[in-house]
Formats: C-alpha cells, sequence, structure tokens
C-alpha cells in the first residue's frame, strides 16, 4: 500500500511514520509512504496557503489552489488517482471496520487541515470522504491522519509479522481483547490466572474466548449487540446481567 500525505507539517508525519513497525515495514517494503508539504505547491510569492474566511469570524482557512495542485502532484507520481481522505472533526468517526476496507485500497491520501479548516469547494471538488478520530477538536489533521495511517497500515499484509498479528485484538471481531500477562508469573503478590501456565491449549482459548465476552460485556455492552456469539455465549452475558457479581468493575 502507499499513503501520501498533504500536509503543512510533513516532517512531523515523517518522523512517525519512520519508527517502530510502520518505520521497519517501510524499510522492507511493505509500505510506501510520502510525506507532501502543501506549502511547495502555493504560487504566489510569499508562500501564503491560507485566508481570512469570506464572511468574517475568527481564524484562517486553507485556499483551494495549493491543496489541489499538491494533490495533482501525487497523483502523476503515484500514477493513479488516491482515494482521498479529508481528516475532519465534521467526518464520521472512524471504526476497525472502516480501516479495514481502507486497507484493501493500494492507494490513500490523507489531507491534513489546520487553522479553521480547508476551503469548503475542496471537499466538493476533490475529497472522497471525510473522517474523525471522536468527538473533539485539535489544532491540525496531522495526530488524526497519523492515526488513519497507523491503524490502515497495520492490517496491509507485510506489516505486522505473525507474532505481532491483529485478528484477537479489540474490535477486530467485534470484541475487546482477552487480558494479557507475560513474566513473572507472580508480581506483587499478584498471579497469572493458574489456565494460562497449564500448557492445555484448549482449555487457554476457551478461557480467553470467554474473558473477552466477560469485557466487552463489562466495558462495552453497546458492542455485544452486533458481536457473533453462540447461543451458549449469550445466555452466559444473560446470566451475567441478571447476576451482577462484585467482580463487575475495570
Ligand atoms: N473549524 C473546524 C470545525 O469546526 O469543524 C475545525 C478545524 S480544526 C481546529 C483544524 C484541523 O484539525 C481540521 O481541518 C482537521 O483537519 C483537524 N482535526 C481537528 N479535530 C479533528 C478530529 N477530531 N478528527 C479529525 N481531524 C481533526
Amino acid at each position: 500500500m502507499r499513503i501520501d500525505f498533504l500536509t503543512l507539517f510533513p516532517e512531523m508525519c515523517e518522523a512517525v511514520m519512520s519508527e517502530s513497525i510502520i518505520g521497519r515495514a517501510r524499510a522492507k517494503g511493505a509500505l510506501e509512504v510520502h510525506c507532501h508539504q502543501i506549502r511547495d505547491y502555493t504560487l504566489n510569492k510569499q508562500k501564503q496557503v491560507d485566508d481570512y474566511p469570506y464572511g468574517g469570524g475568527m481564524g484562517m482557512v486553507l485556499f483551494p489552489q495549493p491543496i489541489a495542485d499538491c494533490f495533482r502532484a501525487v497523483c502523476e507520481q503515484a500514477g493513479t488517482r488516491p482515494h482521498l481522505v479529508y481528516m475532519s472533526p465534521q467526518g464520521a468517526v472512524l471504526t476497525q471496520q472502516r480501516a479495514k476496507e481502507l486497507a484493501q485500497l493500494p492507494n490513500l491520501c490523507i489531507l491534513c487541515g489546520h487553522y479553521e479548516g480547508v476551503d469548503e469547494r475542496v471537499l466538493d471538488a476533490l475529497v472522497d470522504e471525510q473522517i474523525s478520530i471522536g468527538d473533539y477538536v485539535l489544532t491540525g489533521g496531522e495526530l488524526p491522519g497519523l492515526v488513519l495511517a497507523d491503524c490502515v497500515a497495520r492490517l496491509t499484509p507485510g506489516v505486522l509479522s505473525d507474532e505481532e498479528c491483529f485478528t484477537d485484538e479489540s474490535h477486530y471481531a467485534g470484541l475487546l481483547e482477552y487480558p494479557q500477562y507475560t513474566r513473572p508469573a507472580e508480581w506483587e503478590g499478584r498471579a497469572v490466572p493458574e489456565i494460562l501456565l497449564s500448557g492445555h491449549h484448549e482449555n487457554i482459548r476457551k478461557w480467553r474466548r470467554e474473558q473477552a465476552i466477560r469485557r466487552t460485556f463489562l466495558h462495552r455492552p453497546d458492542m455485544l449487540e452486533s458481536a457473533q456469539l453462540s447461543e451458549k455465549e449469550r445466555a452466559m452475558v444473560e446470566t451475567w446481567r441478571q447476576e451482577p457479581s462484585e467482580n463487575d468493575t475495570i
């Protein structure tokens, strides 16, 4: 997959996308990332990219020309027109399901806004989709864009190794993940659940499944509505509902 960022802060995006798992995936060629400076495409001598909003009001708005020319340059470089996502608090909130779908694309281009955002005509003419990372407002689209890129990139083939596999993780199959433990077997009087030390793979699998359902029941009961549970598992949830236990805390 190729991911392009259109941003006023390419160094910020480049720095994050060069670290850890994503950085290694780039180094081994499983992922291509390019961070473009929108300002390089402005036609005015002052290298200005923003202006006052028509109609008055606070803040500045990114004007269309540099963004459009930057995106056209990306299309030319990539040899195709990538799916263009504008990071915006007005977009649909990002979900694992949407990330899975976007991970199927060969190209993804992420437009990061700044100040008051971008001229509405950019959205009308160029943007395919607006994505939010939650119901709050940040100063710029770089952090949201990086969240999207990281979430999508780790679902593309070759980015994660087998040990880092994502299919058991929270949200992938509609449940939260079971609790994880590592060495030592006892820490400050707290022991790892006996079953995890038993070496009995089938019992461990069953325990983890039940723990995943239990966690989802306790922390995100809304997710259970659409989770794929067997009849036996639904009955188990019903019992928990009817008989709340003292352990029903985080
Ligand atoms: N005036 C805009 C509004 O009220 O909808 C907010 C602009 S915000 C200060 C500046 C930029 O940060 C936006 O253009 C967008 O790219 C990014 N941004 C801020 N919060 C975001 C969020 N929750 N999700 C995605 N992008 C966000």
